[in-house]
């Protein structure tokens, strides 16, 4: 990747950096996620301290931890981002070793997978599997192990009758 090309991914980079940053401050600022429990609590007590605004309170709150989490995820992801922008590996996917398309790094300049390795982890991450559908996934592994296996006995049989024969041979060795 040229230099030019590397500059503007990691001015991307240091955008996306503030308006997270800002976000944090936002949510963890003077009362605040982050302020102490019992001034959050003098907070709701000075209003109305019906059970169903409480409920709402706690609802917006849980929902700001929720952002904030994956604000501060995402800041990692840059941090690591301009990491390998210095160790020259940026723009190397992590998953398959293949370089990600500029196109892809423009519109996520913090991804460390191309499109595919994404998706792949995505799925793997996606919600506990079932029992059943892990023993299924267990047993097609299996199957396949032994396929594999079958291969593999079928490729030394072959060889040692090719030894067999070529030593055996003489056209072989004029
Ligand atoms: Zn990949």
């Amino acid at each position: 990747m040229d230099q030019v090309r590397l500059r503007r991914l990691r001015e991307l980079l240091e955008e996306e950096k503030r308006e997270l940053l800002q976000v944090v401050e936002g949510l963890t600022g003077p009362g605040g996620l982050e302020s102490p429990a019992d001034e959050a609590d003098r907070e709701l007590s000075a209003y109305d301290n019906h059970p169903a605004d409480y409920g709402s309170q706690m609802y917006e709150r849980s929902k700001d931890l929720g952002l904030l989490q994956a604000t501060r995820q995402h800041l990692l992801e840059i941090e690591e981002a301009e990491k390998a922008m210095a160790a020259g590996t940026y723009g190397i996917c992590q998953g398959c070793g293949g370089s990600i398309p500029e196109e892809r790094l423009l519109a996520v300049p913090s991804t460390r997978f191309c499109v595919d390795c994404k998706k792949e982890r995505e799925q793997e991450d996606a919600a506990e599997r079932p029992v059943e559908e892990e023993a299924l996934r267990r047993q097609v592994d299996d199957e396949i192990a032994g396929k594999l296996d079958y291969m593999f006995d079928q490729d030394s049989a072959w060889e040692e009758v090719a030894q067999f024969g070529t030593s055996n041979s003489p056209a072989e060795e004029a």
